[in-house]
């Protein structure tokens, strides 16, 4: 009921549906044409899964290449539009040459037309399925099976949940009634405005989120389990400057309850974790912050993951446990987790070159493609 109060990005995967015929180029990048029938497999050099800054850097490499890849953009994958994380967010200031910055959602927009422009066909499809057995590779989504010589698996990264009474989403739960994983897509919604609410984590996405919050709630905490945070220096002061933020230190949350009329959030208990002192505090809102899953349940164990679950890359390169199927951006990296620069390391490297299927990569697979 009040999931429709929230506005979310999410609305932007019907326009992404509606514009996915139109987005196949003319001369399609499969040996089948656009009018086949649905269950005749598609043939493909290279298929790209995913459709966050990875996958498109991906795609107008392998484009430009001349590899005509096949890309699947996810159609709400993880419950993300295609374009995926930048399109939870508001303002993405570090990437260079936008000097005033440029909204997550415009700059995923921007990468997907380019990916277009080079003859990237985009299906608006999620997959659901892989076999990596034998080559060529096997693709499906519900509607589509795609053989490919490569694949790029690009499928990113989904926010974390935490579990404890009240956070749920059947009887008794304020998920979507007040709790969410994300401020940016439902931050705005009238249940929220001019009440305080709360965000859990102590990154640089509790900052951003809770700094963007300050526009609507008329007080946002910040609860953190410890008693720093890992945020970046300038994220952290931001929010802590900010007159409206207060951060709750030490402290987790054990209980969500109802304000006892609309059966929306009504408060929280939050315990605090070195005195043990369990405390009563009001919010309308309450926003988990607290990282991400990466988005590799799909593959059912055929690709090497490492026990978080990310996939396992050789080092310094995007190549996978099987030969042929490479992987690129949160989906294989939990350090560094940032769709742009990786300034601190003294290199320059746009668009965060281990989420780059670098070129070698790509030659590689055209070479083995040729074989
Ligand atoms: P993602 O962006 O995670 O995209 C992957 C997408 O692929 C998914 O969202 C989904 O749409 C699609 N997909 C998933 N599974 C499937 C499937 N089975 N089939 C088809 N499609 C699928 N970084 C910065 O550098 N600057 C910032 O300002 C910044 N702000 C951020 C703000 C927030 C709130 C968050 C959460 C992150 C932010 N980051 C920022 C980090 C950045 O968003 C990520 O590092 C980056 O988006 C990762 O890109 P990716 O291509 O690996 O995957
Ligand atoms: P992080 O993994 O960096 O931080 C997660 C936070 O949640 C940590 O503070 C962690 O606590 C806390 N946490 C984790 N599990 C729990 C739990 N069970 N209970 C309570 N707290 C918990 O994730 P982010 O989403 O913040 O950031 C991911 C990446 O995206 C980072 O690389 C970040 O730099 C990037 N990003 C960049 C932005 C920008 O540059 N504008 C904006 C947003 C994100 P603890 O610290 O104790 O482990």
């Amino acid at each position: 009921m009040l999931k429709s109060l929230f506005k979310k990005a999410r609305t932007l995967a019907g326009l992404a549906a509606t514009s996915a015929a139109a987005t196949l180029p003319t001369s399609p990048s499969f040996s089948n044409s656009a009018s086949a029938p649905m269950d005749s497999p598609l043939r493909t050099k290279l298929c790209i899964i995913g459709s966050g800054p990875a996958a498109h850097t991906a795609a107008i490499y392998a484009a430009r290449a001349e590899l005509k890849p096949i890309l699947f953009e996810g159609y709400m994958a993880n419950d993300i539009a295609p374009g995926g994380q930048l399109t939870t967010t508001t303002d993405v200031e570090n990437f260079p040459g936008f000097s005033d910055g440029i909204l997550g959602f415009d700059l995923m927009d921007r990468c997907r037309k380019q990916s277009l422009r080079f003859g990237t066909a985009i299906f608006t499809e999620t997959v659901s399925k892989v076999d990596l057995s034998s080559s060529p590779f096997k693709i499906l989504t519900g509607a589509k099976t795609v053989l490919a010589d490569s694949v790029i698996v690009a499928t990113g990264a989904v926010a974390r949940r935490l579990n404890f009474p009240g956070s749920g989403d059947g009887a008794g739960g304020f998920w979507n009634r007040g709790i969410s994983a994300c401020a940016v897509c439902d931050g705005a919604a009238p249940i929220f405005r001019n009440k305080p609410l709360a965000v859990i984590g102590g990154g640089d996405s509790a900052m951003e989120e809770a700094t963007f919050l300050t526009k609507y709630g008329s007080k946002v905490y910040i609860i953190h389990r410890r008693d720093t945070f890992r945020a970046s220096k300038i994220m952290q002061s931001r929010a802590i400057s900010n007159p409206k933020i207060e951060v709750i230190w030490n402290s987790v949350v054990v209980e969500a309850y109802g304000d006892g009329e609309r059966g929306v959030l009504g408060g929280l208990k939050v315990k605090n974790v070195l005195t043990g002192e369990v405390s009563d505090l009001k919010v309308a809102g309450l926003f988990f912050a607290i990282g991400h899953e990466p988005a590799t349940k799909f593959l059912e164990g055929q690709l090497q993951l490492d026990p978080d679950g990310y996939i396992i890359t050789k080092p310094g390169t995007t190549q996978t446990s099987v030969p042929g199927v490479f992987a690129a951006g949160d989906v294989q990296d939990k350090k560094y987790r940032q769709a742009l620069l990786l300034p601190g390391k003294g290199a320059w490297q746009p668009w965060k070159l281990n989420i780059i299927c670098k070129r070698l990569d790509l030659w590689r697979a055209r070479a083995n493609y040729n074989k």
